[in-house]
């Protein structure tokens, strides 16, 4: 149906992750995902379970939280054709709007005034197959101040997985063009180590925290 979404939820929190951590923002969680990563950890969002809101519903709901900055995310956001509107109309009343989304779809139709963070998914995940690496492409070659606009999120739960991603850089050059963001699986790879890895290899990434689980307890929803 066009004109409305699956919302699984909306709330209000500090921004935990991407280089707009810290801020206070309004999330927009879509329901439904068609991949499994293992370690997913809004699996309660990649099903049916939300609902029903008409775009100017929603719009105005978020209104209400006041912040001037507005994250949609899911479950996998861009699964739902009506996400695409969404963000039109979000830019276009002056919020910053940024997108998070599994890195499995194209953003190649996202407005270009979002600012999308973009997973890069590693092989402990399960789902590093599914990378779509046009993505890797739109980014590295967008004019300069769309590139920007980009920033890339890879979330580690081993040893392993930091190997494939440090190789996984160096081919893809992204860290000239785009912010690269790091961190690990909660409580599966300690923070400590991962930081002590990218100081040996000098790795230009950025290292990040999902700020909100050491604010609030970490299975808590809606922060
Ligand atoms: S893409 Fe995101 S929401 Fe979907 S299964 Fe993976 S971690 Fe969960």
């Amino acid at each position: 149906m066009s004109n409305t979404l699956l919302v699984n939820e909306i709330f209000l929190s500090i921004q935990g992750e991407s280089t707009y951590a810290g801020f206070p923002c309004t999330f927009i969680r879509l329901t439904g995902c068609s991949s499994v990563c293992t370690w997913c950890d809004t699996r309660y969002a990649s099903g049916e379970e939300g609902m029903t809101m008409k775009l100017p519903e929603l719009i105005s709901l978020v209104d209400t939280y006041k912040t001037p900055l507005v994250e949609i995310t899911g479950g996998e956001p861009l699964g739902q054709e009506s996400v695409y509107a969404l963000m039109r109309r979000l830019c276009d009343k002056g919020y910053t709007l940024l997108l998070e989304t599994g890195g499995f779809l194209p953003v190649d139709r996202v407005d270009p005034r979002v600012h999308k963070i973009i997973d890069i998914k590693p092989p402990s995940s399960g789902e590093s197959e599914r990378n779509c690496l046009s993505n890797i492409e739109l980014a590295t070659t967008a004019p300069e101040p769309l590139k920007k606009t980009f920033e890339f999120k890879i979330v580690l739960a081993s040893r392993k997985d930091y190997e494939w991603a440090v190789d996984f850089l160096e081919h893809s050059n992204l860290t000239t063009h785009c912010t690269v963001l790091m961190g690990t699986v909660f409580n599966k790879l300690d923070l400590a180590e991962l930081a002590k890895w990218i100081l040996h290899d000098r790795l230009n990434v950025r290292l990040q925290l999902q700020m909100h689980k050491y604010i609030w307890p970490p299975d808590t929803r809606g922060v």
